[in-house]
């Protein structure tokens, strides 16, 4: 009998974004393999029977290599095991869900993907910051501000855009420079940007201020990985639309 791997997205933190069909496979597998950004609370519904297996993430010292963590949901699923292989937010948005079911392709291993809520989502929803909004944003555009060379390199002309919001994944160690070149490219001075780190968990925390000015309140604050930069006049209506007390 062969096994099944099931991509699961476990969303931004709290548990309780979990979708139903995460929950059920989650709780009914034999093997989990789960990275840094998998809160606590969700680690916390692996079944004892299963065999827990944290696996990291590309940064850390203590991870695993992504071509052994794909060979690993190969081997497991070969033994005939249920294995569910766990991501923050959804498997899809900035999570690699694409080169881990490419080799499992490659593999014949019969898979499903299970979506998650992506951190955007999670994180604006619990801030107060609709991401779209008929007088600010008609468009928003997520994008990561750490590409695969270490460069923070993006299509900036385009991100400058009214009415547009964006959304910035991995975005803390190159903000200067992404501050920098928004504002060199047209972005006003004065527009409104969100952090929130910690997004819809019980720490989180939400720092609004303007492209010129946030990087500082980031070091003041000692604002820390996993957060998101939301940037565009949706922001303005943070302060009004708070309820997410932790
Ligand atoms: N697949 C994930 C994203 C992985 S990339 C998703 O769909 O959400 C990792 C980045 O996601 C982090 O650097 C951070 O920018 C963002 N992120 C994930 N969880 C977060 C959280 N709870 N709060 C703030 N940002 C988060």
């Amino acid at each position: 009998m062969t096994g099944k791997v099931y991509l699961v997205g476990g969303g931004p933190g709290d548990p309780e974004l979990l979708t139903l069909k995460a929950h059920r496979v989650l709780t009914q597998a034999d093997v989990v393999l789960y990275d840094r950004l998998v809160g606590e609370q969700i680690i916390a519904l692996i079944p004892e029977s299963a065999e827990a297996l944290y696996v990291g993430k590309a940064k850390s010292k203590h991870s695993l290599p992504q071509g052994d963590i794909n060979k690993l949901l190969c081997e497991k699923a070969a033994q005939g095991k249920s294995v569910v292989r766990l991501k923050g937010g959804d498997p899809f948005i900035f999570g690699r869900g694409g080169e881990e079911i490419e080799e499992l392709v490659d593999a014949g291993v019969e898979f499903e993907v299970v979506p998650g809520i992506t951190a955007a989502a999670g994180c604006a929803a619990y801030a107060g910051i609709p991401l779209t909004h008929r007088d600010y944003a008609q468009s928003v555009r997520f994008v990561t501000g750490h590409l695969k060379d270490g460069t923070t390199d993006l299509p900036w002309h385009e991100l400058v855009h009214p009415a547009q919001t964006l959304v910035v994944y991995m975005g803390l160690t190159g903000l200067a420079e992404t501050a920098e070149k928004l504002v060199q490219h047209g972005m006003s001075e004065s527009m409104p940007v969100a952090v929130v780190e910690r997004g819809t968990t019980a720490s989180q925390r939400v720092f609004t201020s303007t492209i010129c000015e946030i990087t500082q309140v980031v070091k003041d604050n000692e604002v820390k990985s996993p957060s998101l930069l939301i940037i565009g006049d949706v922001v303005k209506l943070q302060k009004r639309l708070a309820w997410f007390k932790g």
